[in-house]
Formats: C-alpha cells, structure tokens, sequence
C-alpha cells in the first residue's frame, strides 16, 4: 500500500540535499492574522496540493509563513549580482525564501518560495517584507505572462499578514507564494565564483545541469554548452517578451534565471505607443533597461554568467575566454532568429528563405506604429481581424497613417491567403487583452485602498484569456488615455 499524501505539498529539497553551503536554513516570519486574498486552485492542483486544504485556517497559516508544513526545509538562498550594471558582491533572499521542492503533475520538478516572509540573514537594511500591492502586482503579470504562454515563475497565492509595512506610507503586508522551475539566477554563480572558486561553481553547474539540461550532462564540453543553452533560453524569452511589449525594467543578473523563465516582477509594465526607448521605472533614469535595449542587456548578463564559467570551460585560461567568447558573438543572430519568428507570427507570415525581406517588412511596420504613435497591441491585433477577413479596425487605425498604404500592398503580396493554421499562429502572437498599466493599477489601488477585490479578480479573469475577443470585455483592450501613460512610473516593489 502507497503511503498517504502529506496534507499540503510532497516536498523533496534537492537543492538543500545536494548544495549545502550555498544557502542558510531559516524560518519565515510568522504572520499576526492571515487573511487569504488569492488562491490559484487550478496552480495548487498542479502541484499535486489539495486547494481546499490550503484555503482551510491551516493552509492559510502555511501560506502565511506562520506554520512551516511537514516535509518543507525552509532556507535563504546566497546569490550575488550586477545591479545596473554594479557588482554587489552579496545579495541573497532579503526577503524571500525557499520553502521546498515538489515534483509537480506533470514530472517536472518546481520550487515553492515565499516573497515577504521577513527578515533573513541576507535582508541588510530591509525588512524582509512585501506591501500588498506589489504582491498583487506580481500575481497579475506573472499570470498574465503564462496566459500569453511566455515561460515565468507563476504565483499560487497571496495573503495579508496582518501587519502594516513602512514604505513611502503604511501599507498591509503580504506573503506572495512563488512557484518557480528554480531560482538558480546569473547571480547564484557570481556569489560562488566572487566568494568560493571554480570548485563549487562547478556543483552549481552540475546542479543546473542535471535540472535543467539533462541532455548537456554527456556532452564533452557541458560548461560551454550550459552557457550556449542559457543563451538560448534568454534569446527566446527576450524575443517573446518583445512580441507583447514587455518591459521587465529591472534586469539586473540576480533577476535572470538559469531556466529560462522570467522571474522576479518589480517595475515591469506594457508598452502602449511603439517606442523602443520606452522606460517606467523610477529607478531607471538612464534608460538601461528600456524596451528595445532587453536583448542587449540579456547577452551583456550572459556574459556575466559566462566570466563564473570560464575555469571549467578550460583550464587555459585563454582558451576558455576564446571558446565563451565565440558563445556570447553567437548570441545577437540567436536573438535575430527568435525575433523574426515571434514578429512574422505577428504578422501572420510562413517562414521562407528570405529573412531580410522579411526583417524589412516588419520593421517598416513598427517604424509606421512608432512614426504615428499607435497603440503596440492594438495595431497587431488589427492586423490579424483583417486577416481573418476584418478590415474595419486596421482602416481606422490607418486612416491618418503615412506609407500604410504601400505597406499593406507588400504585406498582401508577401502572404495573400492565411490557412488556419497560419491564422490560428497569428491569433496566438497578437494578444487583444495585457495588463494595461491603468487597470493594473487601479485593480491594486481598489485592493490595497478600499478593500475591494472586485476589479483584481475581473482584470485577472480578462488576461487568462488573452487572445479571444469578447465584447463584454471590449474596454480592457483599450490603450491607457495618453495622459495617464505620459506620467506612468513604477517601482521596484520593495
Ligand atoms: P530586487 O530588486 O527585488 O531584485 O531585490 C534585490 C535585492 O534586494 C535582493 O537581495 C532582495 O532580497 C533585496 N531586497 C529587496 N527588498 C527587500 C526588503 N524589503 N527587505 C530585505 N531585502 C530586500
Ligand atoms: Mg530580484
């Protein structure tokens, strides 16, 4: 007879089993009165966990950080990492932790973390706590990002503590549980590159991997080819992050995973206008971090990773930096293929042998979007009903627009007919619903101000299903009024 399930999670910590010394056991802070505010059921489930026993008084005091579950072996996580661009030799989860691991439904094996559970030996000035407004936030858009079927971390639950966190004003704090592939970031193998050497560098790789590229651990080279397939990841991810008008706003290589998932949601927002300059951040005054500088800054992260690497690529030192250095030149045509794949799915094109007409052709269109300031989403969106045989919104939109005309005559004859398929690929690229920065912030305002629920749960419902239109949802697809985005700012949601 099979033993019975633990009542919450079947945790099995293999990063604590085989990577001790890289992090400390620590305890959450336990909350004064848990308030459950969002449970993700149909997430739990996946897990493997029962959602009535986690929404039940005890569940909620596990989700809260006050009950540590059977099987769970809570630590903080010891990672480094370039912060625009400086070093700072030791962050760490301030304030998060790594509750445990679980092998989920479907055989993959996922991390389950806390974000706002207290202080931890890595909290330096901070209070290891989160406002319920960004753990809000990150449920949002990380459930918005996997609705749009872009790898990230997902977010089970939030719920308030209790107890009122100072920030610019006082705000009810919350515990976020983060569900993540790992959180193994650029940043873990800059703390044991900067601190221990090549010999625990290289246990983290062989961690990395075992977890997440098995297939690497025949190769005869896995160190090059590790760098290699994490640059692949990150090219594929940026290039999905461009084909919506994601901005993460604040990748520094602590907030870069190894799997390949996005993680770690502060300032990110939506582009609306096309503009590759776009910026939100407060903290990002020089535009590091701007929409069309992402894939620059990815390959200028990778090259952090590949500088911890370097004494396990080879032992010649100067061939090492030869071999990285070749990986990392590979890295902008790696980046070009993905985004011509996401861009011309946007536009509803095959794939031929002429990349350049086709690179043309879209970015004639983004310099038409950019030129007349349009609406990012709404104008692919556009373009796909006229595909679908719907012209009404795109002549509208292009009523004014200088060079559309000649544009769409290139486009029809690039790609006269759409099969099902192809129009199905296109549908899938051209979201009608994002996170608008207007309703995300006025669902959290509703939330954190009024106590009211309402608006997050309506926005939430409305971005899981992105890509079909409904007319009931039909204001959720509209651009912010331009005033509101010309004063837009977000921070980092500590
Ligand atoms: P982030 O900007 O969210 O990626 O965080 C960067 C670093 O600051 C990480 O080491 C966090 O753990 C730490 N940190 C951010 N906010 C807090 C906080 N409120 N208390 C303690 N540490 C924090
Ligand atoms: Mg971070």
């Amino acid at each position: 007879m099979n033993a019975p399930a633990p009542p919450f999670f079947a945790f099995d910590n293999s990063y604590v089993r085989d990577l001790e010394e890289f992090y400390v056991h620590w305890k959450p802070t336990p909350a004064s009165k848990p308030v459950l505010i969002r449970l993700n059921e149909e997430l739990a489930r996946e897990l493997g966990a029962d959602p009535a026993a986690l929404a039940s008084p005890a569940g909620i005091e596990i989700l809260a950080g006050s009950r540590v579950p059977e099987g769970a072996e809570p630590i903080a996580q010891a990672y480094a990492g370039h912060q625009f661009g400086q070093f700072s030799p030791q962050l760490g989860d301030g304030r998060a932790l790594l509750l445990g691991e679980v092998i989920d439904r479907n055989g993959e094996r996922r991390d389950i973390a806390f974000k706002g559970s207290g202080r931890t030996p890595f909290s330096r000035n901070g209070d290891g706590k989160c406002a319920l407004g960004p753990a809000l936030r990150e449920y949002l858009i990380s459930e918005a990002m996997h609705a749009l079927g872009i790898p990230t971390t997902r977010s089970l639950a939030v719920v308030a503590t209790g107890d009122m966190v100072r920030r610019d004003r006082a705000q009810p704090g919350a515990v976020l549980t983060r569900v993540a592939a790992s959180h193994v970031r650029v940043g873990t193998f800059q703390f044991f590159a900067a601190h221990q050497g090549p010999e625990q560098v290289k246990r983290l790789a062989d961690y990395v991997i075992a977890r997440h590229y098995p297939t690497l651990a025949a190769s005869a080279q896995p160190y090059l080819d590790l760098l290699a397939a994490v640059g692949e990841r990150q090219a594929e991810l940026v290039a999905r992050w461009l084909g919506v008008g994601f901005i993460h706003g604040v990748m520094n290589t602590d907030n870069m995973t190894l799997s390949g998932e996005t993680i770690d949601y502060g300032p990110c927002a939506f582009m609306e206008v096309y503009s590759p300059g776009t910026v939100f951040s407060s903290i990002d005054s020089a535009g590091r971090y701007a929409y069309g500088k992402q894939a620059g800054i990815a390959r200028w992260n990778l090259a952090r990773l590949a500088e911890t690497l370097l004494p396990l690529i080879d032992a010649d030192a100067e061939r090492a930096v030869q071999a990285a250095t070749a990986v990392i030149d590979a890295l902008p045509e790696r980046q070009a293929v993905h985004w011509l794949r996401v861009f011309r799915a946007k536009l509803g094109i095959d794939e031929t042998d002429d990349a350049e007409a086709d690179r043309t052709l879209i970015d004639d269109f983004l310099r038409i979007l950019k030129q007349d300031r349009l609406d990012f989403t709404v104008a692919f969106r556009a373009l796909f009903d006229a595909a679908a045989g719907d012209a009404t919104r795109l002549n509208s939109l292009m009523a004014e627009a200088t060079d559309f005309a000649d544009w769409r005559s290139r486009w029809q004859a690039r790609q006269p007919t759409h099969s099902p398929d192809l129009l199905a690929t296109m549908q899938h690229a051209n979201p009608c619903y994002i996170p608008r920065n207007h309703r995300v912030e006025a669902a959290l305002d509703a939330a954190v101000d009024d106590n009211n629920l309402a608006p997050f749960e309506r926005l939430l419902a409305v971005i899981r299903a992105p890509f079909d239109e409904r007319p009931t949802d039909a204001e959720y697809a509209e651009p912010a009024p331009t005033e509101f985005t010309t004063g837009y700012m977000t921070f980092c949601g500590t």
